[in-house]
């Protein structure tokens, strides 16, 4: 049995009616393409994503207005990773026949609030039914000057690595979750509503501050392995400046678990970045603007892969677990 009681069109004309108009966005949803206008020397940047019920979300862990936030969230994230201004963005769903319109509606309020908060339209899609679960694929565009836009080539040998916000919230969130605990409010949020770091991305990138960036979606050492890889370089963390939340602080779990989650976590969905050591000041001036912590975890080293970790100057162990990968075992 269908609980929408609407059709494909309807759900369509409904979302039309509360998408915004956007100087970049020509033509959004209603016929058979979106037509975009760049503005004049920008460079188009575009990233897709996919939620799956089962693999990515829990329908009895998550509500659909936390889903539809997370799904804009996610897709932003990418784009705040190159310094690029979130323009535009494509969203296809597969519903299946248990969803009601309420958790539609609530989805789709989630994540045009989300795309509001950035100033982004969303411009189009798909929409179709399901025979097993929730499907969401977002596509998500954005702009940059050349210059402004950040890779994860750049990093160089004495470059400062750098984090915002904090590392661990949503790992120990999930782990509860996992477990049958209740997570922290302030936790349980970072995993379902995790913040796409999108104005300090865009401001450390118009800035000409990172060297490389990325955002964390695997972990710190798994997304840091990503930069390595790609700048030829390798790198030195100092674990026990990991910026941790008071609220992971006060869960009471002893400091190398908390330190391996910072390490391992996946989802914080924060930057991370390497800068020369001249660009302190200006990156010093970012984080008071946007009012987010920027911190300095550690130095990039010239052995390429090569990553070692100190703990009060002496070296530690490297977890074995690095971050979440699909397809090895477990998974
Ligand atoms: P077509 O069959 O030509 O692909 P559709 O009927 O799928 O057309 O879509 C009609 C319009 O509605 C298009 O502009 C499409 O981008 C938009 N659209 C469909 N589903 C969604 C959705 N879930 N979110 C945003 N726009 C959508
Ligand atoms: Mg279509």
């Amino acid at each position: 049995m269908n609980r929408l009681g609407q059709g494909e069109f309807e759900i369509i004309e409904q979302l039309k009616a509360r998408c915004e108009s956007s100087p970049v966005v020509r033509l959004g949803i209603g016929d058979d393409c979106a037509i975009l206008q760049l503005p004049p020397g920008e460079l188009l940047l575009t990233t897709t994503d996919m939620l799956i019920e089962s693999i990515h979300f829990r329908r009895d862990w998550t509500d659909f207005l936390s889903l539809g936030r997370k799904s804009a969230a996610v897709n932003l994230s990418d784009l705040a990773a190159m310094g690029a201004l979130p323009r535009a963005l494509f969203l296809a769903v597969a519903i299946p026949a248990d969803l009601t319109a309420a958790d539609l509606d609530l989805f789709f309020t989630g994540f045009l609030e989300v795309c509001h908060a950035s100033k982004a339209v969303l411009a189009g899609g798909d929409t179709c039914s399901s025979k097993g679960g929730v499907s969401i694929c977002v596509t998500a565009l954005g702009t940059a000057p050349e210059t402004a836009v950040v890779r994860r080539t750049g990093a160089h040998p004495g470059d400062g690595i750098y984090v915002t916000g904090t590392l661990g919230d949503s790992a120990l969130a999930l782990q509860w979750l996992m477990t049958g605990r209740t997570p922290p409010p302030e936790l349980l949020k970072r995993h379902l509503e995790p913040t796409a770091r999108v104005e300090v991305g865009r401001r450390l990138g118009t800035a000409g501050v990172p060297t490389a960036m990325i955002d964390i979606s695997d972990g710190l050492l798994a997304d840091l392995g990503h930069i390595l890889t790609a700048s030829r370089v390798g790198a030195c963390i100092e674990i026990d400046r990991l910026p941790l939340s008071p609220a992971l602080r006060a869960v009471g779990d002893d400091d190398h678990l908390l330190y391996d989650r910072a390490l391992t976590g996946g989802e914080d969905y924060e930057l991370l970045f390497t800068a020369p050591p001249e660009a302190q000041g200006e990156i010093d001036r970012i984080a008071t603007d946007v009012d987010l912590p920027i911190t300095r975890v550690g130095t990039i080293s010239e052995t390429c892969g090569e990553v070692t970790l100190t703990h009060a100057g002496s070296l530690c162990p490297i977890p074995q677990h690095k971050g979440y990968k699909h397809f090895s075992a477990g998974a």
